[in-house]
């Protein structure tokens, strides 16, 4: 009977909080990632309600705090940056779309890496991170997981953890085709840094719509750099996947007559470090748990960059994973897997709604429908109708689930 020795595929937000927890339990944990080094970028990641309370729990709260950024709401623009509607974060009872506690992705996943290296220095031989390299086969028996790596090596774990993303390879080794639990939402989305635009309202998330796209410009930390985001509705062309030259130019199309900063975003574009594109694709796992193998993250359960909710769920899912890992000796590893699929279900459930519906709604696809959506947005956001909103928001709130409790939360020594 000894404790398990764990293999985490992915050194995201699932997979660094995942490890985290395992070594301050006094896990053995090794964790390989793709990617050469720390991947950094992305936006704005929204903590509230059991991810907030996931955080606190884990004592990332000081690393968050210094980290944080300083939102003052989401300010709707048009052409020539003419405000018509306007959500401050206070409004709708903190539920609207930017929340109190924001801290951009890249941030984030350095605040997890810090503790990591200091759980780490408290426990030495107990963590091994690896870059540049990814697991290329596993087979499972009865007592554990045999695993192959693209390095060459390879390994014998009680348990192995698919924090690998939308386009996880441990789900299509263990699981089944992505083909399988993804669902195509007809749309891409693109985020990276820019320098901060001339004439851009301080302090605010600012968003133009035009037909086919959203785009979105937010603040940095560093008041410098903007994040630009956009949300494109086109059909899927494969030819799109990988090639970042074909993804700048359906960007440059769809933004040709967009007006407002829309130039100084393409022209910020081609040189961003930081780009990233993918397709909108909802994950939905019926079965997070194979025997030895589970899936946390957007891996598992994704309800795409519109749930606004990724970051969270894999926060959540990392916490009460690791706690149940944490108390199982190497054979209880199957059983402690499924309690954490059994908690972590409802949050899940919950999480991965977009809210107020679909990309449809968020983005129409003709002049039309995009004036129609200023109207409704400017009536909504008017005096009259916000008691009506702010009880819409509190009914579609996916922040209200109370963070499950897994077997044990283990903190910094
Ligand atoms: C660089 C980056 C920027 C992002 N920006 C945004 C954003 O702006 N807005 C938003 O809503 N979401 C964004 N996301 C997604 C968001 O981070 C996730 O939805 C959420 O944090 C859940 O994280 P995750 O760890 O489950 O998945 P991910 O963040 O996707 O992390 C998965 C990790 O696994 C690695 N990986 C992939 N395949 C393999 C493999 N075969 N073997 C080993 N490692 C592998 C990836 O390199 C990555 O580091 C971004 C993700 C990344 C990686």
């Amino acid at each position: 009977m000894s404790a398990p020795h764990v293999l985490v595929s992915g050194a995201g937000i699932a997979g660094i909080a995942t490890a985290l927890q395992l070594v301050r339990g006094g896990i053995r944990t090794t964790v390989v990632e793709r990617a050469p080094e720390p991947r950094p970028g992305g936006q704005a990641v929204d903590l509230r309600g059991a991810s907030r309370e996931a955080a606190e729990r884990m004592g990332l709260m000081p690393g968050i705090s210094a980290h944080r950024l300083h939102e003052k709401g989401m300010v709707y623009v048009d052409g020539r940056g003419r405000s018509y509607g306007r959500m401050p974060v206070d409004l709708f009872d903190g539920r609207g779309a930017v929340a109190d506690v924001e801290i951009a992705r890249g941030d984030l996943n350095q605040v997890l890496l810090d503790a990591l290296a200091e759980a780490d220095a408290a426990a030495p031989g107990l963590l091994s991170l690896r870059y540049g390299d990814r697991i290329e086969a596993l087979v499972q028996d009865e007592a554990g997981v045999e695993a192959r790596f693209a390095s060459g090596g390879s390994g014998r774990f009680d348990a192995v953890l698919g924090a690998d993303g939308v386009h996880s390879a441990t789900r299509r080794l263990a699981f089944g085709s992505e083909e399988r639990f993804a669902t195509r939402l007809g749309g891409y989305a693109a985020f990276f840094t820019m320098p901060t635009p001339v004439g851009i309202e301080d302090g605010w998330f600012s968003m133009r719509i035009v037909p086919g796209a959203m785009l979105g410009i937010r603040p940095d930390r560093d008041p410098a750099t903007s994040k630009a985001m956009l949300t494109l509705r086109v059909g899927r062309d494969a030819a799109l996947r990988g090639d970042r030259a074909a993804q700048e130019a359906l960007i440059r199309r769809l933004l040709s007559d967009a007006g407002w900063q829309a130039p100084a975003v393409l022209a910020a574009m081609s040189a961003a470090e930081d780009f990233y594109f993918d397709e909108l694709a909802r994950v939905d796992v019926p079965d997070l748990v194979n025997a030895r193998v589970a899936l946390v993250g957007d891996a598992g359960y994704c309800g795409t960059p519109l749930s606004g909710m990724g970051t969270a769920m894999a926060l959540v899912g990392a916490f009460v994973l690791a706690g149940e890992l944490v108390e199982a000796r190497a054979e209880d590893v199957p059983a402690a897997l499924a309690r954490y699929a059994r908690r972590i279900e409802p949050f899940i459930a919950d999480g991965k709604k977009i809210p107020f519906g679909s990309l449809e709604r968020a983005v129409p696809t003709t002049r039309a429908g995009a004036a129609l959506g200023r109207l409704t947005t400017r009536v909504m956001l008017s005096k009259p109708f916000l008691p009506l909103i702010t009880r819409a928001f509190a009914a579609n709130a996916t922040d209200e689930l109370p963070l499950p409790d897994p077997a044990s939360a283990p903190l910094a020594r």
